[in-house]
C-alpha cells in the first residue's frame, strides 16, 4: 500500500493502459479520479472495478485538450479532495496517414490532446504540488516519440514533444518537491493497437527483441515505480517499456 492516502488523476483512464494504471494505482491504496472524453456510464464500469479495491474513485468527463474544462475538473478535484498528489497525463489519440496526405487537422487534434492536453493538465495542478512541496507527474509519451515511425508524423511529434517537455517542466519545478517523468510504451495490446492493419502489427512484432508485444499491466508498473517513494531521486526521465523495440 504505497500509495495509501494519495489521491491520483488518470485522464483517458476509462480503458486501455490508463485504466490499468488507474487500477494498479489502486491496488496500492491511492485514491482514483477517473478522467476522460467517455460518458460517465461509459466510465462505471472502470470506476466499480476500483472501488472493488476498496479505496475511493469517481469519474469527471473532460476533454483534456480544452481549457477551460480542465480547468473546472481540476479545481472540483482540489476543493473535495484539498489535493491532487498524482497526476497521470495518459489520453491520447492517433490519427494517422503518411505525411504527404496528412491533412491540417489531423495533424492539430493529435497535437491539441497528445500535447497540449499535458500542458493544461499539468499547469493545472502544479501551482498545488508546489505549495505541497510534493507531487508526482507521469506522462505517457511513445517509443515512436525516439524512433519515429511512417505514417505517424503528427503522433510522434506530439509524442516526442511530450519528452521535451517533462524534461523542461522537471527542471523548472524540481526544487519544489514536484517529480515529472514520461514513460515510453512500445506496441501495447490495447483497443488503439487493434485497428492496426495486420501488416504493421507484424512488421512491429518483428523489431521486438522480447518477441512479444506488451501488455498494459508492464506499462503500469513502470508508472507505479515513478509514483513511489523509492523512485524519489528520478526525474525529467523518459523510460521506454517497449521489449527493445527502440534499440
Ligand atoms: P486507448 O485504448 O485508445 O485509450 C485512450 C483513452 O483516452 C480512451 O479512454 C479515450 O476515450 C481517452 N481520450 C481520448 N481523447 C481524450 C481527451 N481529449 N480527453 C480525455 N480523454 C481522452 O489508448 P491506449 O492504447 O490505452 O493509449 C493510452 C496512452 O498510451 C496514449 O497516450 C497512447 O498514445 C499511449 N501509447 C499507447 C501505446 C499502445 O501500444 N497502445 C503505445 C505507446 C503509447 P474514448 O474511448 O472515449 O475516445
Amino acid at each position: 500500500m504505497s500509495l495509501k492516502g494519495k489521491s491520483a488523476l488518470v485522464t483517458g483512464g476509462a480503458r486501455g493502459i490508463g485504466k490499468a494504471i488507474a487500477l494498479k494505482l489502486a491496488l496500492n491504496g491511492a485514491d482514483i479520479i477517473v478522467n476522460d472524453v467517455a460518458d460517465i456510464e461509459t466510465m462505471k464500469n472502470t470506476v466499480d472495478e476500483i472501488k472493488k479495491l476498496g479505496v475511493g474513485c469517481e469519474a469527471l468527463k473532460a476533454d483534456v485538450s480544452n481549457e477551460s474544462e480542465v480547468k473546472d475538473m481540476v479545481s472540483y478535484i482540489l476543493e473535495k479532495y484539498g489535493k491532487i498528489d498524482i497526476l497521470i497525463n495518459n489520453a491520447g489519440i492517433t490519427r494517422d496517414g503518411l505525411l504527404v496526405k496528412m491533412k491540417e487537422s489531423d495533424w492539430q487534434l493529435v497535437m491539441d490532446v497528445n500535447l497540449k492536453g499535458v500542458f493544461l493538465c499539468t499547469k493545472s495542478v502544479i501551482r498545488s504540488m508546489m505549495s505541497k512541496r510534493s507531487g508526482c507527474i507521469v506522462n505517457i509519451s511513445s517509443v515512436v516519440g525516439i524512433t519515429g515511425n511512417p505514417g505517424q508524423a503528427n503522433y510522434s511529434a506530439s509524442k516526442a514533444g511530450i519528452i521535451g517537455f517533462t524534461k523542461s517542466a522537471a527542471k523548472e519545478v524540481g526544487s519544489k518537491g514536484v517529480r515529472i517523468n514520461a514513460v515510453a510504451p512500445g506496441f501495447i495490446y490495447t483497443d488503439m493497437t487493434d485497428s492496426l492493419p495486420e501488416a504493421v502489427k507484424s512488421k512491429f512484432l518483428e523489431n521486438i527483441p522480447l518477441g512479444r508485444y506488451g501488455e498494459a499491466e508492464e506499462v503500469a508498473d513502470v508508472v507505479l515505480f515513478l509514483c513511489e517513494e523509492r523512485s524519489r531521486y528520478i526525474t525529467g526521465q523518459t523510460i521506454p517499456v517497449d521489449g527493445g523495440l527502440a534499440l
